[in-house]
């Protein structure tokens, strides 16, 4: 069974919610030139994520949030819920990021909480994994992808699995410009399969892993052609509607 293609933007911390559906129109409207095989999900900040769901209404275009709480509901104050997430039309949230693991003290724990909340509302978690720079020069790259997707993935059911994303992000590779080659991403990409296959068998060749790091038209067509990369969690360039829409056209 084919897998399936995923182009995703994380827009991080950027645009304000004019600037953010102006950036899902562009994208809505150049969506025609890319391959409908190609799912594209755009990530914006919570402010706007029910603005852009509008602005994508009509089309195939998904959307998700950058994170969610750990908790369904109370006394949590600033946190969102994954239930108001869902509630405004999202699919997807993007849990593990490497930014909220290195500034927020994301672990582990609170992850597979989040993971929790995610699933019981029907949103498919797009789960982050890699290394750092440290990591990945003292050649333990595989050992910390391994205990990132045991600690947490291990713990889904087949039923969650089968509805789970895996972006497979070297630090080292994010917003410094400096990607991991293909060579290196198939490398980890077949690695990750290997550990997922060990825990849920034949269902681990349906599971999207997507490339993350300084992904951009001019390399994306190299990376994704290799036989363990589904796609692309993609910063930067997914800020720029032509960019974001011209690695679609790398499959
Ligand atoms: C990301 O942070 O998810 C990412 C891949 O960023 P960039 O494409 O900017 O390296």
């Amino acid at each position: 069974m084919a897998r399936k293609k995923i182009v995703a933007g994380n827009w991080k911390m950027n645009t304000v919610p004019a600037e953010g559906v102006e950036l899902a129109k562009a994208v809505v409207a150049g969506r025609s030139e890319v391959c409908e095989c190609v799912n594209f999900i755009v990530c914006p900040p919570f402010t706007h994520l029910s603005q852009v769901v509008e602005a994508v209404k009509g089309s195939d275009i998904a959307v998700g949030a950058q994170d969610c709480a750990t908790e369904a509901k109370g006394a949590y104050t600033g946190e969102i819920a994954a239930s108001m997430i869902a509630a405004l039309g999202c699919k997807y949230v993007i849990l593990g990021h490497s930014e909220r693991r290195q500034y927020y003290g994301e672990t582990s724990e609170t992850l597979n909480k989040k993971m929790a909340q995610a699933y019981a509302n029907n949103l498919t978690p797009i789960y982050c994994v890699g290394e750092n720079l440290e990591e990945r020069e003292a050649g333990n790259h595989f050992a910390v992808c391994k205990a990132q997707i045991e600690e947490v993935v291990f713990n889904l059911t087949e039923e969650q699995f089968a509805n789970l994303v895996i972006a497979y992000e070297p630090v080292w590779a994010i917003g410094t410009g400096k990607t991991a080659t293909a060579e290196q991403a198939q490398e980890i990409h077949a690695y990750i399969r290997e550990v997922l296959r060990e825990k849920f068998g034949a269902l681990a060749e349906e599971c999207p892993i997507l490339y993350g790091g300084s992904c951009k038209p001019s390399n994306a067509a190299e990376i994704f052609a290799k036989e363990d990369v589904d796609g692309g969690l993609i910063g930067g360039a997914a800020l720029v509607a032509t960019d974001f829409l011209a690695i679609g056209k790398g499959f």
